[in-house]
């Protein structure tokens, strides 16, 4: 019986604990890491809704002892965390460019040919389906946000609402037949059940066909301490060693993996049904996984040391400079930047604005700590002395962006990997 089968009956809950490893089942769970409770990071307030109670989830970060996955402890109802989701690729010409590169990689891995069906899980508004539509393959979405499914649907992206699993697989099989090529970007993370989930790849992907997927690389994540990238929606943090075990476990094999630049180090990976021998890249990174300590608890414990005192240093120099009576206001209205608000308690009383050129979020307010957003002309209007710069991943655009802002001696607070006043 598969671990997700146990727990497949508590799902329907809103927030329920783990009780073993959601890859292999061990109940060897070491809790290294506490940032909650947390808001959801994408919850913004409008300024009516500040004074109502807002819900509150743990975010606490386990190992597991036998098969090295790094995973959360708690899910959240995906009914919850995926209805309305707000990121959109389509949205940043970065993530277009990467799409059409992945198409392109997919289609001379797997010789795939016009009208071979290719499926991506979690399509989001079909931006990288439409990067595969173009070489005249058959496309199919599936993605829970309804909201994305409507706009994928409109713009001729055949997509279908609902969360991919074992079950929705073998519909899917029955309806279109088995895909040459199965894709999903970070969305491994993203679900409870790995187990259910990989069966439902192994009945819908064909034999010649790869399973590739994309997903934050937790190497990265445990060298630039980002623990900012940890929230409610990403319940897995992986390596390659635990998913190598996982996949062997379902009969599928890792065939190749390319490191990737986006989202601070993420990983491309390619799964066979067949058992193909490993590439010299699969080999080196499992070597250098193990060089790097990644199946050992002592690397967390360290980790853990290590994103204290980011929080210390940070909250001790914003104190500093407000003793100084010295204005601070923060730069981009992040997901990330808000787990970083919320662990060290970081408010209005310290920040007195966040500007971000998302247009929603301006007039709303952060969850949880309830900081207002501006628009960022507002930063050359108040020349505030610093601004704590909340979306690290934008650090070299966004100084750039503001050469102004620095030009009348205004500064900027980078608080990871180092703090850092620029
Ligand atoms: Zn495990």
């Amino acid at each position: 019986m598969s671990v997700g089968a146990r727990e497949r009956g508590t799902v329907k809950r809103e927030v329920f604990r783990l009780e073993v490893c959601r890859a292999c089942g061990s109940n060897k769970l070491l809790l290294f890491l506490q940032l909650g409770p947390t808001p959801a990071p994408n919850g913004f307030l409008k300024a009516h809704h500040r004074h109502q109670a807002e819900k509150f989830y743990p975010l606490d970060v386990c190992f597991c002892q036998d098969c090295g996955l790094v995973q959360l402890a708690h899910v959240v109802s995906p009914q919850i965390m995926f209805k309305n989701y707000v990121y959109i690729p389509s949205t940043s010409e970065t993530m277009r460019n990467h799409f059409a590169g992945l198409a392109l990689d997919a289609i001379k891995k797997t010789a795939a040919k016009e009208d071979d069906l290719v499926i991506d899980i979690g399509s989001n508004d079909g931006t990288l389906l439409k990067s595969f539509k173009a070489h005249k393959m058959k496309i199919l979405g599936v993605d829970p946000a309804e909201n994305l499914v409507k706009k994928a649907n409109k713009e001729g992206v055949n997509t279908m609402c609902a969360l991919f699993t074992n079950k929705l697989a073998k519909e899917i099989k029955k309806k279109y037949g088995k895909a040459r090529i199965i894709t999903g970007t970070n969305v491994v993370a993203h679900v409870h059940d790995l187990n259910d989930f990989l069966e439902g790849i192994n009945a819908l992907l064909s034999d010649e066909g790869l399973f590739i997927c994309e997903f934050p690389y937790l190497i990265g994540l445990l060298e630039g301490i980002e623990f900012d990238t940890i929230y409610q929606e990403h319940l897995s943090y992986f390596s390659i060693s635990p998913f190598n075990r996982l996949l062997k476990r379902h009969g599928l094999t890792l065939i190749d993996v390319q490191r990737l630049p986006v989202h601070g180090g993420s990983v491309r990976v390619f799964v066979s049904k067949k058992s193909l021998p490993q590439s010299m890249r699969v080999k080196n990174l499992l070597k250098l996984e193990e060089k790097k300590k990644i199946l050992k608890q002592e690397t967390y414990l360290k980790f853990r040391k290590k994103v204290d005192k980011v929080r210390h240093e940070l909250v001790q120099l914003l104190w500093t400079l407000r003793i100084k009576n010295k204005s601070i206001v923060g730069y981009g209205a992040s997901a990330k930047g808000n787990i970083i608000l919320n662990y060290c308690r970081i408010g209005p009383e310290t920040l007195d604005y966040i500007v971000d050129s998302i247009s929603y979020k301006q007039g709303k307010f952060t969850p949880g700590m309830h900081i207002p957003i501006f628009p960022e002309s507002k930063l050359l209007e108040d020349q505030p002395d610093y601004t704590l710069l909340l979306a690290w991943n934008f650090a070299d655009e966004i100084i750039k962006k503001q050469s102004e802002y620095r030009k009348r001696g205004g500064k900027f607070i980078l608080a990871l990997p180092k703090l850092t006043i620029v």
